[in-house]
């Protein structure tokens, strides 16, 4: 059962009142074509909210998993794009503090934390998302540097990061042949070229093409060849995050919405009056606090190391994001007419809502991920119902050709 404790619950409230105050004003006018909202990022790093992502002998400030949802929710309720400012901080130092040295620790983190470095996590390629074991860019060794070639592709921060953790095929096909490196965002060779994007106005996304990079080995994370696995586990601590910028994204737009609903007037009366706008909105917040409950269930999964993590986490990001889309779609139908204009940001909410669906694993993939831990745990409880019924001589074992022969 998760609940926040009263220290995290005074500074979600405070985080809210800085969202509100701070962060609103300087996001209202920032459209696509919008160069980095800087000014933001330097008030969340000025405020200390950037070291939430990392832990105290770092720079940062010791937190849980789930204070930090907290703190994301609150940002994506007044903007997608400054919640995304404080999730890379968490998904690009999370391999660094899953495998990194002590050392590397010392060296990468601090300045992530103080905002005063950007970073970027690089694991999609232009052949190869879904399917990470499959990725294609090489680094190969030569004596203490290794060498980085390739491209990647749908890249955060990309062009503005100091640092970029990257993962690349350092031997065989698949899973086992990743490695995943820090690699200096100055390095020459790396270009990078930028891809305007659907939401989230003002972030930058972009292809980073890596040509003979060079890469002391000193910036290894953990083992030649431990690189998915460092992947697949900020993914795990990292997919609460993007659950709660979904929660609060879907919590803003019925916050919109509802305002918009006590003061339009249609047929005489307030639109909240009526009983189908009402319902709307209604089932809107039960959804929207289901998502936010299996977020911090999942969030609290990741501070106990639950062996649930993977799939809370899956199903979080999966469902919170799902629901996301609705709440802003649905809240540019309450908005009618205005809803589709640029002055309300009800049209912008629901361009940032559909990345929720798809980054971090598209929820096709997420599905996988939680069909896969499901078989593993009734894998490890055995066979209930099917061995019961056959105990009580109900029916024999159906075999692969019984039930072929059936069908
Ligand atoms: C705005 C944005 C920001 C991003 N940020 C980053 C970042 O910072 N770092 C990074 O490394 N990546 C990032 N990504 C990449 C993102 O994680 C990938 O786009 C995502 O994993 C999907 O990969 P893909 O685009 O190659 O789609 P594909 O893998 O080509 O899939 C296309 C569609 O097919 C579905 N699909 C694929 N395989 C299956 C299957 N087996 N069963 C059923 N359906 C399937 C997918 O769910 C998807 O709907 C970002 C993407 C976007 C759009």
């Amino acid at each position: 059962m998760w609940r926040l404790t009263d220290e995290q619950r005074e500074l979600r409230d405070s985080i809210r009142s800085f969202a509100q105050e701070v962060v609103r004003p300087k996001m209202l006018d920032v459209d696509s074509s919008s160069p980095y909202p800087m000014d933001v990022h330097e008030a969340l790093a000025e405020e200390g909210l950037l070291k939430l992502a990392i832990p105290a002998a770092y720079g940062g400030r010791d937190s849980t998993n789930v204070a930090y949802c907290s703190f994301i929710e609150e940002l994506a309720r007044v903007s997608g794009t400054a919640s995304l400012m404080g999730a890379y901080v968490k998904l690009t130092s999370l391999p660094i503090i899953l495998a990194g040295s002590e050392e590397q620790k010392q060296r990468f983190l601090p300045g992530l934390a103080s905002g005063e470095h950007l970073g970027s996590y690089a694991i999609t390629e232009p052949g190869v998302g879904s399917d990470p074991a499959a990725l294609r860019m090489s680094a190969e060794r030569r004596g203490d540097t290794w060498v980085l070639n390739g491209t990647k592709r749908f890249i955060g921060n990309a062009g503005l990061s100091q640092l970029y953790v990257v993962f690349a095929r350092t031997g065989e096909d698949g899973a086992g042949g990743v490695s995943a490196f820090v690699v200096d965002g100055q390095s020459d060779g790396l270009s990078v070229e930028e891809l305007p994007t659907m939401g989230m106005p003002g972030w930058r996304l972009g292809a980073p093409t890596f040509t003979d990079v060079e890469v002391p080995h000193a910036n290894l994370l953990g083992e030649e060849g431990d690189g998915f696995k460092i992947a697949m586990g900020a993914f795990d601590t990292s997919r609460p995050t993007v659950a709660s910028q979904a929660v609060g994204l879907g919590q803003g737009a019925i916050d919109l919405a509802l305002d918009y609903a006590r003061r339009r007037e249609t047929f005489g009366e307030p639109l909240i009056e009526h009983q189908g706008v009402q319902f709307k909105l209604a089932g809107l917040e039960a959804k929207v606090a289901a998502a936010r409950s299996l977020t911090y269930q999942a969030a609290t999964c990741v501070d106990e190391q639950d062996p649930r993590t993977t799939k809370l986490a899956a199903a979080a990001k999966l469902f919170a994001s799902d629901t996301a889309m609705e709440a802003t779609t649905e809240a540019v139908q309450v908005l009618g007419g205005n809803g589709y204009l640029k002055e309300f940001p009800a049209e912008r909410m629901m361009r940032d809502a559909k990345v929720l669906q798809i980054y971090e694993g598209a929820n096709e993939i997420q599905m996988l991920v939680i069909a896969r831990q499901m078989v593993e745990e009734a894998e490890a409880r055995g066979v209930i119902w099917t061995e019961a019924v056959e105990a009580e001589g109900r029916t024999e074992p159906a075999g692969a050709d019984q039930v072929g022969a059936r069908a």
